[in-house]
């Protein structure tokens, strides 16, 4: 059987400083665990830019339709602002989510114990937290004609239209689902069908999935206005929550920041099934570039090293490895090593991103 192929596109700021610490890691489980991993490296964003005058070449959009998953670091920065929309970095990024269709956006808002107290909610309400939100990516108002700015009379009016299909529903219900089966078996569905035709549909089409092929799943309905009050109040009552679109770009950044720090946040993007039965997949830190700390060796990798720790799940079938790199995250924050985000008190040493790289390896060699 041929090894399983990554591609790596590390793209800007910070982006190749965290994809570093993800590549020793790489490294660790060719070493010490016989796994190798096909790994291909190209560019995307301002530097694919700087060689290819576009921020995706079509050679790098056609290796990542054929590899078995895409890690990306990160993309943009000051250098780029003043390009014409089209060429911008974060172009290249939309155009790899659009063209491997990868409808489903998984963001796991976990709270590590030590750092429970980093969160703005209270310890009890954050400690021990592990929830996903299923964002569906693809559809919805950020992508519904008519859209546009047009003249009615003497005013302007803006408009964008929420449209969801019943197989767009269908597909990112059932993501959600088989989700939920690995985890705590619960999903929450979350809509304004008090308020929206398009949630409506959203809420049948959910209940139908559920009725039909996973009756098991225990599932709960609730309106996104009400989820995100309830994601503050007390979000341990969720295990995944399944959302459009746009709710879903707001409640994943409110449970984001439950948990601490950009800096620890992993994401994946998925869609259909491949040939070999994988996900079309996309691995990425929910941060950005970070300009402002970018070549100073000062970026926590972790959550790359985490979207990494997604992909061994997600596309590689490596769940318990997977789990391994989580718990090696785990001891190294319980064993006090920061970067300097996660650092509250003054005086405190910061470690740099290669530090931080090596203790969670040095936390994987401990794992064996
Ligand atoms: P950002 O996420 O880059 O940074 C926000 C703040 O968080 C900064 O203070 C930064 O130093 C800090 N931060 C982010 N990641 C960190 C890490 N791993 N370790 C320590 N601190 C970290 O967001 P921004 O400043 O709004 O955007 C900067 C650039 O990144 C812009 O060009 C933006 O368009 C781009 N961006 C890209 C992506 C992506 O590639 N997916 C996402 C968001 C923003």
């Amino acid at each position: 059987m041929s090894n399983p192929s990554l591609l790596i596109l590390a793209g800007d700021g910070i982006g190749p400083e965290v994809m570093a610490e993800v590549t020793k890691i790489i490294g660790w489980f060719g070493a010490r665990r016989g796994v190798t991993f096909d790994v291909s490296e190209d560019l995307v964003g301002g530097c694919a830019y700087d060689k290819h005058g576009t921020p995706l070449h079509d050679d790098t959009m056609a290796r990542a339709q054929e590899v078995d998953a895409v890690l990306l670091g990160a993309v943009g920065g000051p250098k780029y602002d003043s390009l014409d929309f089209s060429v911008k970095p974060e172009r290249g990024l939309l155009r790899l989510r659009k063209e491997m269709d990868l409808f489903a956006n998984l963001r796991p808002a976990q709270c590590f114990d030590a750092l429970a107290d980093f969160s703005s909610l209270k310890r009890e309400v954050v400690a021990g937290l592990d929830i996903m939100i299923v964002r569906e990516l693809t559809s919805g108002i950020y992508f519904g004609e008519p859209r546009g700015i047009f003249t009615e009379g003497n005013e302007r009016v803006g408009i964008n239209t929420q449209r969801y299909t019943e197989s767009e529903i269908d597909r990112v219900a059932r993501a959600a689902f088989e989700l939920a089966r690995k985890r705590g078996n619960k999903v929450c569905s979350m809509e304004k069908a008090n308020v929206m035709e398009s949630g409506i549909l959203w809420r049948e089409v959910v209940q139908r999935v559920h009725d039909t092929d996973y009756p098991d799943v225990e599932l709960s309905h609730m309106y996104a206005d009400a989820g995100a009050m309830q994601l503050c109040r007390w979000p341990k009552q969720f295990d995944v929550i399944v959302t459009d679109n746009l709710f879903g770009d707001l409640l994943s950044d409110a449970a984001a920041m439950l948990t601490g720090s950009l800096g620890m946040l992993p994401s994946a993007s998925l869609g259909a099934p491949m040939a070999n039965g994988r996900p079309k997949a996309l691995y990425e830190p929910v941060h950005g570039s970070a300009p402002d700390i970018a070549g100073q060796g000062k970026a926590n990798p972790i959550a790359c090293i985490l979207s990494f720790a997604m992909a061994l799940r997600y596309s590689f079938d490596m769940g318990e490895d997977a789990t391994r790199v989580e718990k090696a995250v785990e001891k190294v924050l319980a064993d006090g090593v920061r970067t300097a985000d996660l650092l509250g008190e003054e005086g405190a040493v910061p470690v740099s991103t290669a530090q931080m790289g090596d203790a969670v390896v040095a936390a994987l060699d401990a794992s064996l």
